[in-house]
């Protein structure tokens, strides 16, 4: 072993979670290390692979305008902006779990979430509003929608970026390829880490650990065995090192576990996709959420779930199960000429994978499908499909009768050539399931009570998601709890040294 280090705390991760953790306690000033499975070059886990939506409670533009102070009198006047309260932002996270979401560990993430983007902005992070996706221009006015009208700048990427450049400004240590092995005890309280440095066994003592260092989703082994097999076949959207070593290690030292651990986010990708994110691809460019204007159909010609039961923000994280129940674990998303111009930018991207022809049959003679019953499933679908004014903007209730499933909004018949196939897969996002922590970011025993010492953060919190999530909520949930985990870890030792009793 080589000689021992010492640092006032050890954030383990160095993901959105992990540096927000790393730069609270520094501003209340504690040493502080970061350890990073992966390489400098693959740094920031699943948050450098997003597109920095984060959601968060305020009250119109003007409490926007002050973490985004770039937004011009002259921009301002242009923009329809609803408030989106604290309550509406606990009611939708209420809805998208059905209810299962911890009350307190939801209260924490919402009540904090304004003051914590504010105090994200005091650290040099910047934001942009949400233009594409999240708002419509209506008589030289964008309307916002949906209550996520704010990005990191520069997404993903600038998130992780403008994380790192404070952290390195506060003097905050981040070692590379230097996963942590494993937590060390002594009277009840956290003594030392054991690394693996660069895969030299290396001590750091500490009186603080924050785990953030992500759950299990990129781990096909524990997949399987929490969610069932068919879990192995998803190919992975973020990172490789989430592997669920922080549950492991947690575990180890008595943590209790908590969450959904048989469900997680997972989408409609590309079939064509990395099996794991490609650093060198970042940005969330290979999802495909247009389906609420076409079809979907299965290798055996077939469809199986109602494409327009909702908007695609309410569907997208489940129907990426769907997908993988299906055989092969793949589907096809049909589209025709009348809708292709209104695709989601991403099916314009170079990365996208399709098959384009003037008939069905043509098409149906492409793709890896029983034929004959692809055909008649569209013909069945044309013939079910009812009158009515088509709006993609509304819930226009322009659906089918007697078909099973049902299309009960946005359907149109497909006609007009040419016709697309667009070939997708089950993309897993992350695990919901994780180790129990309260609002102070303490980790809990098998008894509720708190580890001393130890803090988590980020995905590694179980409880909050559950089934589904409101979009933006996951980087939030992860600036909040790291922000959380700093502040207590550091008043957690100023409180030995003031009852001076320091190991
Ligand atoms: C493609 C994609 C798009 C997304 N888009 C959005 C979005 O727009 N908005 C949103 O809110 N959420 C989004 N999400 C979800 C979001 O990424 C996560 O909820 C959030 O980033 C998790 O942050 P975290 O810090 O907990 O974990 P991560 O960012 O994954 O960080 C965990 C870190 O821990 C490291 N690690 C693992 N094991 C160890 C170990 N033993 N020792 C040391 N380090 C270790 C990993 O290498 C990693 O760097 C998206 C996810 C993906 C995959």
């Amino acid at each position: 072993m080589s000689e021992a280090f010492n640092y006032d705390v050890v954030v383990v991760g160095a993901g959105n979670a992990a540096l927000c953790a790393a730069i609270a306690s520094r501003e209340n000033g504690a040493s502080v290390l970061v350890l990073e499975k992966g390489p400098k070059i693959k740094r920031g886990g699943n948050s450098y692979f997003t597109d920095g939506a984060i959601r968060f409670a305020f009250n119109g533009l003007d409490d926007l305008r002050v973490v985004i102070p770039n937004i011009t009198d002259e921009e301002a006047a242009k923009i329809v902006m609803p408030s989106y309260t604290k309550e509406k932002y606990y009611n939708d996270l209420m809805e998208a779990t059905k209810k299962q979401s911890d009350p307190e560990l939801a209260n924490h993430l919402v009540n904090k979430s304004y003051e914590t983007i504010k105090w994200m902005q005091s650290h040099k992070i910047s934001f942009d509003l949400i233009y594409d996706n999240q708002s419509f221009e209506k008589n030289g006015k964008f309307h916002f929608w949906g209550g996520l009208p704010v990005k990191t700048s520069r997404k993903g990427v600038g998130l992780i970026q403008q994380l790192n450049d404070r952290a390195e400004e506060l003097g905050i240590d981040v070692w590379y390829e230097s996963p942590a092995v494993k937590i060390n005890m002594k009277d009840g309280e956290v003594n030392s880490i054991l690394v693996d440095k660069q895969s030299e066994e290396t001590l750091v003592e500490t009186k603080s650990i924050i785990l953030a260092c992500g759950s299990f989703e990129a781990n096909k082994k524990l997949r399987a065995k929490y969610m069932g097999s068919e879990w192995e076949h998803a190919i992975l959207r973020g990172t490789e090192f989430n592997t669920g070593d922080g549950l492991s290690m947690a575990m180890e030292v008595g943590v209790q576990p908590f969450g959904q651990w048989s469900m997680g986010h997972a989408i409609g990708t590309d079939a064509n996709a990395p099996k794991v994110g490609d650093f060198t691809k970042p940005g969330d460019i290979f999802k495909k959420h247009s389906y609420p204007l076409g079809i979907m159909i299965n290798k055996d010609g077939k469809r199986f779930v109602n494409e327009g039961a909702d908007f695609r923000n309410y569907t997208y994280a489940k129907y990426g199960r769907e997908i993988l129940k299906q055989p092969s674990n793949i589907a096809y998303q049909i589209y025709d000429q009348q809708v292709r111009p209104m695709l989601r930018a991403e099916y314009d991207r170079e990365e996208a994978t399709f098959y384009q022809e003037d008939s069905i049959e043509e098409l149906a003679a492409k793709l890896d499908v029983e034929q004959q019953q692809f055909i008649k499933t569209i013909k069945k679908y044309n013939n079910s499909v009812q009158d009515g004014d088509y709006d993609p903007t509304v819930k226009d209730g322009k659906g089918t009768k007697g078909i099973t499933p049902p299309k009960s909004n946005w359907a149109l018949k497909i006609e007009k050539g040419p016709f697309y196939a667009f070939p997708v897969t089950c993309g897993m996002t992350f695990c919901f399931g994780g180790i129990k922590a309260n609002t102070n970011a303490e980790v809990l025993n098998e008894d509720g009570m708190p580890i001393k010492g130890l803090y988590a953060a980020g995905e590694m919190i179980g409880g909050i998601f559950y089934e589904n999530y409101p979009g933006g909520s996951g980087l939030m949930s992860g600036a909040v709890f790291g922000k959380t985990a700093g502040t207590s870890s550091v008043a957690y030792i100023k409180d030995k040294v003031k009852n001076n009793i320091v190991n």
